[in-house]
């Protein structure tokens, strides 16, 4: 009877999903909120294609989860983080398609995290608008590039210009951009997302964190951090004055499991690694899975 009944109440839940989505009405989101990384790498991310080193060599040979796109985040539902020259093919390798992007969220103008020709092909792959959301530079430089093509070229697409440390809806997020400590002569930004239950941080490129950055992660409850590294366990301070290195990330780690601003359970990631810095995948990811440490790699899903 029970098993009837459960049965029963399966189907109208079926049915009633269908019927929303045949209804053009926006039906639950079939899967839980989760992240795909569609790049880790840095800008350097051909460099093994021109180095004979014993590295370079090694990634060429076995290649997988060793070689790495530009650094891009999907965060389903709806929003992308950073979108460059490999962004299509991120998205592709991953089966996800243009139409489930809503937004893309920029961190700064760089060419690894930024093209404004490439999220123009997205918004009209797309074929709806698409809202682009970044510092004063990112967003000049995508107005510019929408005004140097015609009106038939032009898709549609909305922008939005964001300071640190304000908060924004992105489609379903909350989101709050975060300062970094990358350039100096623009705004380059983190971000926060969150939603009901849960909450991520995204956080490249940036060298250690201005204080205003990490005061305000004390007031979150991370599920995950996702955090640079990408000079791995270089420590020439030369290196180090607008990106991490793994010494810094550790402690970064230290800070916001002592702040509790990561959940109990919550995890920590780190991205945009330097080919020609960090170890490659193969022998660092073991390492650090030692120390709670997930090494990225390109495609990797991780449900929220
Ligand atoms: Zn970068
Ligand atoms: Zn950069």
């Amino acid at each position: 009877m029970r098993n009837r009944f459960l049965l029963c109440l399966q189907l109208a839940l079926t049915w009633l999903y269908f019927a929303a989505a045949a209804c053009g009405v926006e039906a639950v989101e079939p899967r839980a909120a989760h992240v795909v990384f569609l790049g880790t790498g840095a800008a350097d991310i051909q460099w093994p294609e021109k180095d004979s080193s014993p590295k370079a060599l090694y990634i060429r040979e076995h290649a997988g989860r060793n070689v790495r796109r530009y650094s891009s985040l999907f965060v389903s539902p709806g929003v992308v983080i950073d979108y460059a020259l490999t962004g299509r093919e991120g998205l592709e390798a991953a089966g996800i398609a243009p139409s489930a992007i809503e937004c893309v969220l920029i961190t700064h103008s760089h060419g690894d995290h930024f093209q404004p020709a490439a999220i123009v092909d997205l918004a009209r792959e797309k074929a709806a608008a698409l809202t682009v959301v970044g510092n004063s530079a990112v967003v000049t430089r995508m107005q510019e590039h929408l005004e140097g093509l015609s009106t038939a070229e032009r898709p549609a697409m909305t922008l939005r210009t964001v300071k640190p440390f304000e908060e924004f809806d992105v489609g379903r997020w909350r989101a709050k951009a975060l300062a970094a400590n990358h350039m100096p002569n623009e705004e380059a930004l983190l971000y926060v997302l969150r939603n009901a239950d849960k909450s991520l941080l995204y956080a490249t490129d940036t060298g250690w964190f201005p204080v205003g950055t990490f005061a305000a992660l004390r007031g979150e409850k991370l599920d995950l951090a996702i955090v640079e590294a990408t000079f791995g366990e270089e420590v020439r301070p030369n290196l180090l004055t607008g990106h991490m290195n793994l010494p810094f990330v550790r402690l970064v780690k230290q800070f916001l499991i002592d702040g509790k601003g990561l959940k109990p359970k919550g995890r920590f990631a780190v991205t945009h690694l330097s080919l020609r810095f960090c170890e490659p995948y193969d022998q660092l990811a073991p390492k650090l899975a030692e120390e709670d440490i997930l090494v990225a790699y390109d495609g990797l899903r991780m449900e929220l």
